[in-house]
């Protein structure tokens, strides 16, 4: 008796369920309903024998049961492909393959990275591939996206400040546009060297030498703004204010050669390859905002008063040394191995504690540059092209000399060498 309840119960349900999605079909069963219904107390000769179930057959009625009648099953075939025509879904576009992510023991060392256990790309990816790894969780995808829409929102500062200033006539303004370009610039190039940067080991070396060659041009353009507009105003026309755009120059080149040389001593002696890096970009950046320290210091002992600026400077300093500590102390992975791999992890942080800087630092040049412009025009002298947009031409191509020339021996080695440690990066993948 319960075995017949339960039938009776789940004909009900697909019946009900029939009725709502073959509406047309019903239909159909309907015009010849008494051929249909004929078939219903055929096959289901056992409802028929119990005494209180007659009426029972009127829940039958419903052409569901054509699979338990003669032709049914192929009537109901024929029904459910003219359905499935109907309802065609896209299924070429929902086959589409995400790339796969892979463990740190299946990938070559030069591609690891310390305490992240997983999510680590293909290290012989396409770069179709690597553009689409930007769209799927892996231990690169918050890198990307962390500095390529800052790079958009710096972008849009910079255009608006295009539509405030007259950065074609007024020399005034060509330390900030020099800092706006290279602040546009380096967020950019270092999304793009996360995106590409699994495609063979020796492109990850060439896209992290990039990296670093706009990382040591934004400390120039930090360099030629502070040293127009943020130099404190008893240091103006001293020795340190007339040479501080070239000896930022020379830093640049410091930082490039020192960060890419880093590179080449990583898998044998880490540490050591970490200091040299650190140190490539703690000296120019100290170099850069000894100015502002100076002015900090100067407001702090009550010799000048507080301004907006140095308010924005000083949250600029606070995440600055933020930056070069989670830079240097890899934490939160280290204390939790394998917790922060996709989302968390100190280069993520690292990325956004720059860029947040980066915002206070903007706000701070431009606010000293407007509200210094009186006294810096009448006290010191107007900011020269060559000085500005010609220092950067320069440096651009010093620095590009410097990649050029670390690049050189991994993209000259003879070609079955080179063949064969791809294949092998490949191969260790694979295993
Ligand atoms: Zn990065």
């Amino acid at each position: 008796m319960s075995r017949q309840r339960s039938v009776l119960a789940l004909g009900r349900c697909l019946a009900c369920l029939e009725f709502m999605l073959f509406p047309v079909w019903r239909g159909i069963g309907t015009s010849n309903g008494a051929g249909w219904t004929q078939g219903w107390g055929r096959c289901l000769r056992w409802d028929s024998e119990s005494p209180n179930r007659g009426t029972r057959f009127l829940v039958f009625d419903y052409p569901v049961w054509l699979v338990l009648c003669r032709r049914g099953r192929a009537r109901l075939r024929e029904v459910c492909q003219r359905g499935r025509g109907a309802i065609r879904l896209p299924t070429d576009m929902l086959s589409i393959k995400l790339p796969q992510v892979f463990e740190i023991h299946q990938i070559p060392k030069v591609f690891r990275e310390d305490s992240i256990i997983s999510g680590y790309r293909h290290p012989c990816s396409s770069a179709l591939d690597c553009v689409l790894s930007s769209f799927h969780l892996n231990n690169e995808t918050v890198n990307i996206w962390t500095h390529f829409l800052p790079t958009w929102y710096f972008v849009w500062c910079f255009c608006a400040l295009c539509s405030k200033m007259n950065f074609l006539n007024d020399s005034y303004t060509w330390p900030l546009l020099v800092y706006m370009l290279l602040i546009c610039i380096y967020p950019f190039t270092s999304s793009c060297a996360h995106t590409f940067s699994t495609m063979s080991p020796e492109s990850r070396h060439i896209c992290y030498f990039f990296d670093y060659g706009a990382l040591s041009l934004y400390s120039l353009g930090c360099a030629i703004s502070y040293g127009y507009y943020v130099m404190p105003e008893c240091w103006v026309n001293s020795w340190l204010h007339q040479h501080f755009v070239l000896i930022a120059i020379g830093n640049t080149l410091f930082c490039t050669s020192m960060s890419c040389y880093s590179r080449f001593v990583e898998l044998q002696f880490p540490k050591r390859s970490k200091v040299l890096r650190t140190g490539a970009f703690v000296v120019p950046f100290i170099f850069d905002t000894v100015p502002l320290f100076y002015r900090v210091v100067l407001w702090l002992w009550g010799s000048c008063s507080q301004s907006d600026a140095l308010s924005s400077h000083c949250y600029h300093l606070l995440f600055a040394f933020l930056t070069c500590f989670l830079f240097t102390a890899h934490l939160p992975e280290r204390l939790a191995p394998g917790r922060f791999d996709y989302i968390g992890h100190s280069h993520q942080l690292f990325h956004v504690c720059a860029v947040v800087g980066t915002h206070f630092q903007m706000e701070g040049v431009i606010a000293d540059m407007t509200t210094r412009r009186a006294w810096l025009q009448t006290h010191s002298v107007m900011p020269s092209f060559l000085g500005t947009i010609g220092a950067l031409a320069v440096s651009l191509a010093l620095n590009l000399g410097v990649i050029a020339i670390f690049s050189a021996p991994l993209l000259w080695k003879p070609g079955h060498a080179s063949n064969q440690q791809h294949t092998s990066a490949c191969e260790s993948k694979e295993q």
